[in-house]
């Protein structure tokens, strides 16, 4: 990928597509193509096939996706697997029919079995059941892997699926229903904190442990995966290797301690109580993230920074709305 490279980032108004947008510009990359969904309807097959064969973008991030926290996922599993399946089977045939050099897809941690051994590595994709609260959105995912292969594999294409642990960053989805769960309890205990309420209600049992990796990070991430040499590149993405790395923060926290975290950033000064009526999904969801590692790359944001920043992010949309 060079400066003047035209680069197509799918999605760029998302969580993870905004951070890539600013990871690519802080970069020097200044050709960017990028089409809100007013513009270009990702699901419509002719919509992307037209796009594709007009603009002729020589590397792809794809982060369009239609993605969502726990609640959301289990209620409208239609939806996430249709929408995502769609816009994967779009964007990625498209692009290697207009001859696309190299193609980032982005997935999540949640493509691994429930009962995968901690950390997950690569080599355990499809080894063992999936979770059901998200298993529509991970089969999508998985898909959207075999796809990259397939044509890895028969058009000798140099596509690559990087696989992100939970996000976090500014531009996130704080809607109650629909967010992930760091998000909802930014917004839920900014709001307790300024009714003067003593408790916040945390879904589940407080006990699954989750990893959080600040959208910039990941998006550094991703660029740094883009920019690798032909022969780097070629070793995670030539057609006898899955395509496939993880992303990640590299270390865990109950969700119970996550809530405590969030509460000192705020400065809240009450509790938390667990509504068990609300699912528990995944217990453990760690990445091993020694691949990337061992191309040279660690991320920067530790989780209280993060949660600072994104708090700012939150309160400035809130302002503004
Ligand atoms: P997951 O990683 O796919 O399970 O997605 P989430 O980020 O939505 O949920 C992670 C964990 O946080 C689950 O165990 C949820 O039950 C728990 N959680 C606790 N409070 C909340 C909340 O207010 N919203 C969400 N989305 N999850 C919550």
């Amino acid at each position: 990928m060079e400066s003047a490279s035209r680069i197509y980032v799918a999605g760029h108004s998302g969580l993870a597509g905004s951070a890539l947008v600013r990871a690519l510009r802080a970069a020097g990359f200044h050709n960017l193509v990028l089409r809100s969904h007013a513009e270009l309807e990702l699901r419509d097959a002719r919509a992307v096939a037209d796009f594709f064969a007009r603009e002729r973008p020589e590397h792809v991030f794809l982060a369009a996706a239609k993605a969502g926290g726990i609640l959301a996922n289990d209620r409208y599993p239609a939806d996430f697997i249709r929408d995502n399946l769609a816009i994967e089977l779009n964007v990625v045939c498209e692009a290697a029919r207009a001859g696309v050099r190299r193609l980032l897809l982005l997935g999540s941690s949640c493509i691994y079995p429930r009962d995968c051994p901690q950390p997950m590595q690569e080599a355990h994709l499809l080894t063992g059941p999936l979770e059901a609260t998200n298993r529509a959105y991970a089969v999508a995912k998985i898909a959207g892997i075999e796809l990259c292969w397939s044509y890895n594999r028969q058009h000798g294409t140099r596509f690559l699926a990087a696989m992100p642990t939970n996000l976090f960053g500014p531009g996130d989805q704080y809607d109650l229903q629909t967010s992930h769960v760091l998000p909802a309890l930014i917004r839920k205990v900014h709001e307790a904190k300024a009714r003067g309420e003593r408790t916040v209600t945390v879904w589940g049992s407080g006990r699954p442990r989750r990893e959080f990796l600040y959208s910039d990070d990941m998006a550094e991430a991703c660029v740094f995966l883009m920019r690798l040499s032909e022969a780097a590149f070629a070793g995670l993405a030539a057609p006898g290797v899955v395509p496939l790395i993880n992303v990640g923060a590299g270390k865990d926290l109950s969700i119970a301690e996550l809530a405590v975290l969030v509460g000192e950033a705020l400065g809240y000064e009450g509790g938390f109580i667990y509504d068990a009526s609300k699912p528990d999904g995944t217990p453990r969801k760690l990445l091993d993230t020694s691949r990337l590692a061992a191309l040279g790359w660690r991320p920067r944001i530790g989780l209280r920074a993060g949660i600072a920043l994104a708090y700012r992010d939150f309160l400035a949309r809130e302002s503004a709305a």
